[in-house]
Order: C-alpha cells, then structure tokens, then sequence
C-alpha cells in the first residue's frame, strides 16, 4: 500500500513505521527500524498485533489501536511504557508514538499507521538524573554539618539543612529567597563577593575560623565557622554553590581563653621575675648605701667608748656597739645574699688549721656570750684544709649563735670536729628546740624561718642559706639532724682534697 519511492525511503527511515490493516490489525507492511525495535524478522508480515506481540494483550495499545481504527482519531503519546519479551525476557521500553486512521478512497479507515520512537534511553537518563539530584538533595539535608544550596547568580537558597538554619540563627522559611535578603548583614561582612567569586570563577573557596557577625533574636552574635563554598557545575557552567560549614565558636573561645590566660600567666611570671630581680637590686643597693654610714657610726662608737668613763654614758655606748654589731652582721649578711645571687661570692682558699679556726670562733662567740657553756671535742688536731679561713668563721658563728639563740635557759652547746683521710667534719649540737621535719630542708633556703618563732626571736632567715652556698663552695655539705624539743645538730664537711 505504500509505493515506490516512498516506500524505499519510509523502509530506511530512523523511526519504526508499521501499517495495520483491518480491525484484526494484520501487519501488511513495516521498515527496517521496526524490525530491529521488535527484535523481529519479516515473517510478521501478514500476522496479527496480537499474533506478533501476545505480551501486549493486557496492556492498553491494542485497545487504542482499535479506537483509532473506529473513530478515525488520531492518538499521540509520549514516553508511554510498554513491557515487551526480547530475547525471551520482558524488558520496559519507552518511546513516543503516533497512530493515525488509514483511509481508502472514499474516506473509510481501513487500516492504522503507527510511527514511534524508542526514547528507553533518554527516560532512564532523565530518571538517573533526576534520582542522584534527589540523592543529593538528601544528602545536604540529613549532612551532620551546615550544608546548603544556593542557586544561580542572585543565590537563591535553594536547599538547607537543620544545621544550617541552626548556624544562621533562621528558620525553613529562608528557603526560595535571596541570600542578600535573607542576610543583609552579612553582605559588609564580604561573603557575597565571596559567592560571586565562586560562582563567576568556578573555583572553591574555604574559610578557615573566620568570624561573621550575624542577627540573632534581635541582636547580633558572633560566630566562628570552617566553611567550604563549592561550585556546582551544568553543562559546563556554575549553577549553583554548596556551602559546607562547620560551627567552630566554642573551639575558637576555648583556644582564645587558653591563649589568653597563657598570656597572662606569662606576663604574671615576667611581672614576678622583674619585682624579684629589682628586689634583689633593692637589697644590693640598700646594704651597700647602709654599710658605709654604719662603718662611720661604728668608727666614732669606739672614740666614744675610750672616752667616756663616766656611768651612765658608759652603759648607753656599750649598748649602742652591740646594737650596732647586729645591725653589721645583718648588712653584710644581706651583702653576701646579693653577692651569692649575682655569683660574685669569691673564696679566697688557703691552708689552714681546722681546729684553730674552730677555736677562735668558739672564743669569738664566747665573748659576746659570757656564761654560756661550750664544749669543744676534737679528735683532729693537725688536720690541714684548704679554707677561706674567715668565710668558714663565719660559718661557725652563724651555727653556734643559731645554736645559742634556739636553746632557751642556757644549756651548753657542744662541737665537735673529727676527720679521716677524705674530709673533716664539724659538729655543733644543742639541747633546743629543735626543727620538725618539714622545716628541715627549707630553712637553707632564702628568708625561710620557722613560722612560730618569727615574733619571738630576731633574724632574716639568711644565716643558713648563706652557709649553706659556702660550704658548698668549698665542695663540701651542709645539713641537719634534729628533733624537735630535743636539739639540733648541724654538721658539715669539707672534703680535704680537690
Ligand atoms: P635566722 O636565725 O636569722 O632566722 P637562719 O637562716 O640562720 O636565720 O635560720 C633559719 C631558721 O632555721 C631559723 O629562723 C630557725 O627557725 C631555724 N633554726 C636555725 N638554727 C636552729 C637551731 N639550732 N635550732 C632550732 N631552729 C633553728
């Protein structure tokens, strides 16, 4: 029915064409397209719808087929689904498709021509398409990070999760509107030239801990955010942004508090460090501007002393010497604090004989303590060592005044020195107070003094600490064995070589 050059040029044609004669709709002629889309050979020729496609009984073609046939109408569809055995499976096929009544000469429908096209492909792409935006919307939705879409060049949200509208301090109703409306304090901030950076250069943009002021209940927070502004291309063009952001603001105030609080723990220690070097400047400075008035007072003290016979003048400049003394030995005990603090304490070490050393600081004390005992035992009498003679005096006067002034009544105090061939020892017990554990190490140290005996008896707490260093200087020790309302008894060596 379909001739000549028509029909050659119909029998190449990419659609399938196929003619139907009849109610019956036997296939009297179809193209080559046909075939490939049925899977089918020529023998259909000649053959019912029904006969050639039996899976498509149930469905709804061949009762269009036959309306078209009756009313002469022509039926279009699009993406219509049919369900047809290829290769002995059923598989879903899509296609657009037309029928349209054939008529004879004087206009009675004797046949129906049906075109179509296969359009499987493009749905199922559309569909996969469709399906992974799906997907993706989803994924930004349930993300367990601030994440949104904002679409084309006004950046119109387009999609925002719960963590998002809980970022931004807003509610779902931002979305379908314009990110400058919705944020119009952010656009000063710079981020919508960021947007517009993203969106004209294609390129991703990520923030790190940067602070944006936004309007929350009426007044406006700050907050911290790691964020991500990422293109998303189509067709080779941006689209859309995705923003990834992540709420940083307590971490940010936790490090800004630890930061601060080191600072000022620094400058704290700075601030210690200066007041303690300006006090041991004040210490050097004051002892030094004291010793000079001191020795002047000390000088005339003496003048006075020879020539003032008469009572009671006599008594007042013995006391005042005395009380001057004290005052000395503090000043120079102060100048040697410094002096040790600023590493100027210098020995001047010479042979000497330990026992006569002892013996004239014992006599020494003896002198300003009439009445009180001491006893002297030693079993190293010719025993040579390389002393500063007069720090090690010093030594013993602090030991055995100590010793005198923590022993209440006057019990005797006793000393002993013994040696062997590596060192000598010296030793000076009394029958005082003693020391109770806790003290024992850190009455060596600077200003240290037992608390209970500050108001009651006089001193810096520098006698030990400096006694300590200059035992030390000679490479010797220093220390205590003590029980309290027993005594004390403070040693020291001095190792005889090296
Ligand atoms: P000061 O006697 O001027 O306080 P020291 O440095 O000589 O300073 O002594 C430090 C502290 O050690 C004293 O304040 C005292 O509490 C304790 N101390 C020293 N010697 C004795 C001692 N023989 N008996 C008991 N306590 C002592």
């Amino acid at each position: 029915m379909i001739e000549g050059a028509l029909q050659t040029a119909l029998i190449g044609a990419p659609f399938p064409i196929v003619v139907f004669e009849g109610l019956e709709m036997t296939l009297t002629w179809c193209n080559e397209a046909l075939l490939e889309v049925w899977a089918k050979d020529k023998s259909i020729i000649g053959k019912t719808f029904l006969e050639i496609l039996p899976e498509l009984r149930d469905q709804p073609f061949p009762e269009l087929l036959r309306k078209v046939f009756l009313s002469g109408e022509t039926h279009t569809d699009t993406e219509a689904l049919a369900y047809v055995i290829k290769n002995g499976v059923p598989v879903a096929i899509y296609f657009d498709y037309s029928y349209t009544a054939i008529r004879d000469a004087s206009g009675d429908v004797t046949g129906v021509l049906v075109i179509c096209r296969d359009v499987t492909e493009e749905v199922l792409t559309k569909r996969k398409i469709l399906e992974s935006e799906a997907r993706f919307r989803n994924t930004v939705l349930h993300a367990p990070v601030a994440m949104a879409i904002v679409r084309g060049p006004e950046f119109i949200i387009e999609t925002a999760n719960k963590e998002s509208l809980q970022l931004w301090s807003r509610t779902a109703e931002i979305v379908g509107r314009k990110v400058k409306d919705v944020f119009p304090e952010v656009e000063e901030q710079g981020f919508l030239a960021i947007l517009n950076y993203v969106y004209n250069k294609g390129e991703v943009y990520y923030g790190n801990e940067v602070a944006v002021e936004l309007m929350h209940e009426g007044n406006r927070i700050t907050v911290y955010i790691n964020f991500v502004f990422h293109p998303i291309f189509e067709d080779g063009q941006v689209s859309s942004i995705m923003t990834v952001g992540y709420n940083v603001t307590e971490l940010v105030k936790a490090r800004k508090k630890a930061e601060e609080s080191e600072a000022a723990a620094i400058e704290a220690k700075n601030n210690l460090e200066a007041a303690l070097a300006k006090k041991d400047e004040f210490i050097s400075l004051a002892s030094h501007e004291l010793k000079t008035p001191l020795t002047s007072i000390s000088g005339y003290l003496q003048v006075m002393e020879r020539s003032s016979s008469a009572e009671p003048n006599k008594t007042f400049v013995k006391k005042t010497v005395q009380q001057v003394k004290k005052l000395t030995n503090l000043v120079s005990e102060l100048l040697d604090v410094s002096k040790i603090e600023a590493g100027r304490l210098q020995l001047v070490r010479k042979p000497a004989n330990i026992r006569e050393v002892i013996k004239e600081s014992i006599e020494l004390i003896g002198h300003s303590n009439p009445g009180q005992e001491i006893v002297f035992v030693s079993s190293a009498d010719d025993v040579s060592a390389l002393i500063d003679r007069h720090r090690i005096e010093q030594v013993m006067m602090n030991l055995m005044s100590n010793a005198i002034k923590y022993t209440p009544g006057k019990a005797k105090i006793e000393i002993r020195l013994s040696a062997d061939e590596k060192q000598v020892k010296v030793e000076v017990q009394d029958r005082g107070i003693g020391i109770a554990d806790d003290h024992k190490a850190k009455i060596f140290t600077k200003f240290h003094r037992v608390d209970e005996l500050n108001p009651v008896i006089s001193g810096l707490g520098i006698g030990l600490y400096i006694s300590k260093q200059i035992i030390e200087r000679h490479a010797g020790s220093l220390w205590v064995d003590s029980e309290p309302g027993k005594g004390s008894c403070f040693c020291f060596t001095i190792p005889l070589k090296g």
